[in-house]
């Protein structure tokens, strides 16, 4: 079927002609009217519109156009600008707004060909680890619909994984591209700070949002990086770095490579199945000629409260501009802090009101210095870990997370313990350096996936890609599918 095809498989087919991209994206459309009323990946999606791209995409291909991604469907986090598409971040507060113009990623994937279709779930502005904070309803796990696909960009990692679409779009603040990449059994990227300009991301904490993708294979993750990859004037923070092309690093050949260890992540709560998997990939590694190396990440115990500080406080400075003045919903009131209020608290869902709350009290003087600036300290000592560690291997090899996917409901009530969801994840954000999970296996009983977290230097990804798709290629383990 057309809409399990990975990015390569079908632009292979579309420029031999032996398929046009009105079926590819034809077949995503079926899929979804078939099982998304089962997994609810999706908020809202216009079915007219992604056919009308798909003709124009169809006639460019007559013509002999080659852009890279020409004819391929790719579904968009609802975090993300999509030009005369809504955009909510799974929020009440945005009401009815629709984007005026296109974000930078997604003006590349249109430049290149792309079929840029849907609004995905998440947890409200990204917040939260399982998707249960979105005011859109759950979204759930395609291998077992009484779980959570993760979060916050559980409605990406769903959609890819049931093959609604060919690949999708997420943000990663804290772990949201590879935590339900891990849990949902898909490839997530979380390229380092700057290599993807965030101009029309609405941001949560900006020191630490990157958007990237969900593929099917690691290769589709090479392609969906370059092609969004590089400066944007529009984004002070993007970074002037050459794009490499990223799909001809995927030769195999790992031989000699050094891959660390963190002896700090094979910690008391991590799952038995899941630690066997993460055990099996090592020595898959090793069989492959890559050197193991153990290695220490001495502040890994400090990285999930440093985030809670940093990431809240900067949340709590982005989220103020939703006010019920300048879009979005509004709640009248007498004067306008009332109508502020008003709007704010029947706009915003409990987890976002929690983070502004927490944000707002470590940034307030006579805390600033106890707890925000203090955790930026603590957040280069993390950072320079990382930089310690690559000074002696190529990459890191870590569990994405602790468990496979949990059952809905089962963490909703207990903040702390989401969380704790993200403890492998977060140390990379802080740490502006790339991270990738690929699938490594599954759990028994019930079958889940299980995540395998390849963290990489500061702009390495070419090196990051070409270690995930040695062992991808090796093992298979991507090319299960859920039976929905
Ligand atoms: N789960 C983390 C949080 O709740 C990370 C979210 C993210 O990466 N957007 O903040």
């Amino acid at each position: 079927m057309l809409n399990q095809l990975t990015i390569s498989e079908l632009t292979a087919k579309l420029t031999k002609r032996e398929v046009s991209a009105r079926e590819a994206t034809q077949a995503c459309l079926d899929q979804i009217a078939r099982v998304d009323g089962k997994i609810h990946a999706f908020i809202s999606y216009n079915a007219a519109d992604a056919l009308a791209q798909a003709d124009a995409a169809d006639k460019l291909i007559f013509s002999g156009a080659k852009n890279s991604l020409l004819g391929v469907p790719i579904a968009i986090k609802d975090v993300l600008a999509v030009k005369n598409q809504p955009l909510n971040c799974a929020s009440k507060i945005l009401g009815n707004f629709t984007s005026t113009y296109d974000a930078t990623a997604i003006e590349k994937l249109k430049a290149a060909g792309a079929i840029v279709f849907g609004r995905l779930n998440m947890d409200e502005f990204a917040m939260g680890s399982s998707t249960e904070n979105s005011a859109f309803g759950l979204t759930r796990n395609p291998w077992d619909v009484t779980r959570i696909p993760g979060g916050s960009s559980g409605g990406s990692a769903a959609a890819v994984a049931a093959d609604e679409c060919i690949a999708s779009l997420g943000t990663d603040t804290g772990g949201s591209i590879r935590q339900p990449a891990a849990l949902c059994g898909c490839v997530g990227l979380k390229p380092t700070y700057g290599r993807i300009s965030r101009y029309g991301l609405v941001a949560f904490a900006s020191s630490l949002d990157q958007i990237g993708p969900f593929t099917k294979d690691v290769r589709d993750s090479a392609i969906l990086l370059g092609a969004m990859s590089g400066v944007d004037p529009r984004d002070s923070t993007s970074v002037p770095e050459p794009v490499p092309n990223y799909s001809a690093a995927l030769d195999g050949n790992i031989r000699g490579m050094k891959i660390g260890l963190p002896k700090e992540y094979m910690i008391g709560g991590l799952h038995a199945e899941v630690k066997a998997a993460v055990d099996a990939a090592v020595k898959q590694y090793e069989k492959l000629g890559a050197e193991i190396v153990e290695i220490s990440l001495p502040h890994t115990d400090y990285a999930v409260a440093t985030y809670y500080i940093i990431a809240t406080a900067e949340a709590s400075a982005n989220l103020a501009r939703f006010d019920g003045i300048r879009y979005g919903a509004r709640v009248e009131g007498n004067d306008p802090i009332e109508l502020y209020s008003k709007t704010r608290g029947a706009g915003f869902g409990a987890e976002v009101k929690r983070r502004i709350i927490l944000g707002t009290y470590v940034l307030s003087s006579g805390y600033h210095d106890a707890y925000y600036l203090h955790a930026q300290k603590v957040r280069t000592l993390i950072r320079n870990d990382f930089l310690k560690a690559f000074e002696k291997v190529d990459a890191i090899v870590t569990p994405t997370t602790p468990t496979a996917a949990f059952k809905a409901g089962e963490k909703s009530g207990d903040p702390l313990q989401m969380y704790l969801s993200d403890i492998f994840t977060i140390s990379c954000n802080l740490a502006g350096i790339c991270g990738i999970s690929i699938p490594c296996g599954f759990t028994k009983n019930p079958k889940l996936p299980i995540g395998l977290q390849l963290l990489g230097k500061p702009f390495g990804e070419e090196t990051l890609l070409k270690i995930a798709h040695a062992y991808e290629q090796a093992t298979g383990w991507h090319k299960e599918k859920p039976v929905i």
